[in-house]
């Protein structure tokens, strides 16, 4: 049997930054991945690479831009995004509740974890694309969201790989593991299937950096609600849960919400599955997200959600959900050729499904599945209640908003008035499960008795308690690197105990 300092199990972002921090501290580590080296790095690699730090001025930012653009940097405006406006995001959707010691300790550790990982040779750059608007000659960032690992998902998980390679770290790709062997108490390995075979591994901790439920369907129907199983699955097919089961098996204590989820609006006809053998650039262009700047529908015809309520990053990962509560689950996003240029690249993907009219009438007779009627006449209403005294600005909540109707848009709202109208077909597409385990300060797994499990510490998707009703954009991210930075220090300082 081989014996290691410290466990990784998975390969994603949370993994491969506790990979990292366990190594920086002269740990022997094994890293061990389910999937192959053709499918490694999770979620993680699906992802956009954008990561929300709190940061007092943008100027902070600057040394993490390696290949800057210093022209365009003159005329950017990062704002500030203060650890107090993180927090009253987060809080936002707590329903209530105060912040939990978790989401502190995101938010705490945002910067100085962004700064960590730029010193390990991951290098950033401004998000120009989708989180700024030019607006009198310069580049000006909204929603407290302004930069992304270079080469985004895909960039972030081969420049993690890379560094932890280069500090010494071992990969085992299709090693699955099945369950945490104990001793008395504490966690002193891993058994796993590899290659159809057996194997157990030994070390003096284990990192548990498997991701969440998400693409268990029947966990997604017992946990969340009855529709789930119906939702497509946006990343990974390899996140069944089973961190929270192994863990669940010796005793750990769960925390969080479990009926809660990230989902976003995704084109109806999307792959059940994220798919890595489609060009990366293609796997997000499924994505539907750009509903602020027109209206959704529903089968009966009626919008369903305030489509303005706020910065489109602190509404899509719940309008997902919101979806698939409508009749048949889906929807229909409707945009006029005043907004077209504004439409994210997703809106002009090859694959996009789509419909266009040069009038509203028209436009109705194409939504496949929606009262007809309905529609035109909730099209009108909207058109009619639209307040155009204000002007439209997507770099604030600009209040441009509708009156009288039963459930008004709040900002941006522009009438359906240019034709070509478009319109998008969309349906819930799940990113990942927000119920996980509990962990100390320490990144340890924490017992039903409330004492640590000895040896075991969790990071990423599967820590409970750091998101509740919904999602600042960009978090994710910033959550594996924070706690796969710490429970990679906590599992090497134990195993050096
Ligand atoms: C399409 C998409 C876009 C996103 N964009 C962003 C973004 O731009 N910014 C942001 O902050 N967040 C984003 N997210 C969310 C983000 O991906 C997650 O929050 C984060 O990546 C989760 O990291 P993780 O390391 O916990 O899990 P993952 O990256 O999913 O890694 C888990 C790993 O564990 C492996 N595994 C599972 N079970 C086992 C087992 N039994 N044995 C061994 N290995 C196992 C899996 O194969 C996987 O490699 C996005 C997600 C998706 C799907």
């Amino acid at each position: 049997m081989q014996t290691y300092d410290v466990i990784v199990v998975g390969s994603g972002n949370a993994a491969l930054c506790a990979a990292i921090a366990a190594l920086e501290k002269g740990a022997k580590v094994l890293v061990i991945e389910k999937a192959g080296p053709e499918e490694f790095g999770g979620n993680s690699r699906y992802t956009a690479g954008a990561m929300r730090f709190a940061y007092e001025d943008g100027e902070e930012l600057k040394p993490f831009l390696s290949h800057v653009d210093a022209e365009k940097l003159a005329k950017t405006d990062f704002g500030a995004y203060p650890r107090s406006k993180f927090f009253q995001d987060l809080e936002g959707f707590n329903e209530g509740h105060p912040l939990t010691e978790q989401q502190k300790m995101l938010v705490d550790q945002s910067f100085e974890t962004v700064r960590w990982l730029a010193g390990h040779n991951i290098q950033f750059e401004p998000i120009y694309t989708r989180q700024a608007y030019e607006k009198n000659g310069r580049y000006v960032f909204w929603g407290g969201l302004t930069l992304a690992i270079e080469g985004e998902g895909e960039g972030m998980v081969q420049a993690e790989r890379t560094e932890v390679v280069r500090l010494g770290g071992e990969i085992r790709y299709h090693c699955e593991a099945e369950a945490l062997l104990t001793e008395e108490g504490k966690v002193i390995g891993v058994r796993c299937k590899s290659e159809g075979e057996k194997q157990e591994f030994r070390a003096s901790a284990v990192v548990l950096a498997c991701g969440g439920f998400e693409a268990n369907a029947e966990l997604r129907k017992e946990y969340i609600g009855p529709n789930w199983d119906q939702a497509k699955v946006r990343g990974t097919r390899h996140n069944m849960g089973a961190g929270l089961r192994m863990a669940k098996e010796i005793g750990a204590a769960t925390f969080g919400s479990f009926q809660g989820c990230h989902a976003v609006p995704m084109d109806l006809h999307m792959p059940n599955y994220g798919n890595t053998e489609i060009p990366f650039i293609e796997r997000k262009n499924y994505r539907k997200i750009c509903y602020f700047l027109g209206i959704m529908l529903n089968a009966r015809g009626e919008r369903f959600v305030d489509e303005g309520e706020n910065f489109r990053n602190y509404t899509y990962a719940q309008f997902g959900k919101a979806i698939l509560e409508q009749p048949k689950g889906f929807a229909w996003q409707i945009f006029d050729k005043k907004v077209e240029h504004l439409l994210y690249g997703e809106y002009r993907f090859w694959d996009a499904s789509f419909v266009e009219a040069n009038t509203s009438e028209e436009l109705v007779e194409q939504l496949d599945g929606v009262d007809k009627e309905q529609a035109l006449k909730t099209i009108q209403e909207y058109n009619q209640a639209v307040d155009e005294g204000i002007p439209f600005d997507p770099t604030i909540l600009d209040g441009k908003r509708t009156q009288g109707l039963r459930l008004n848009k709040t900002n941006w709202a522009n009438r359906l008035d240019k034709p070509p109208f478009k319109a998008y077909p969309v349906c819930c597409g799940i990113t990942f499960t927000y119920g996980g385990l509990k962990v100390n300060e320490k990144a340890a797994v924490v017992h039903k008795n409330g004492q640590p499990v000895k040896g075991l510490f969790a990071c990423g998707e599967l820590v409970g308690g750091v998101f509740f009703n919904g999602y600042p954009g960009g978090s994710g991210l910033t959550s594996g690197a924070v706690f796969g930075r710490q429970a990679g220090y906590s599992a090497a300082d134990f195993s050096k105990q």
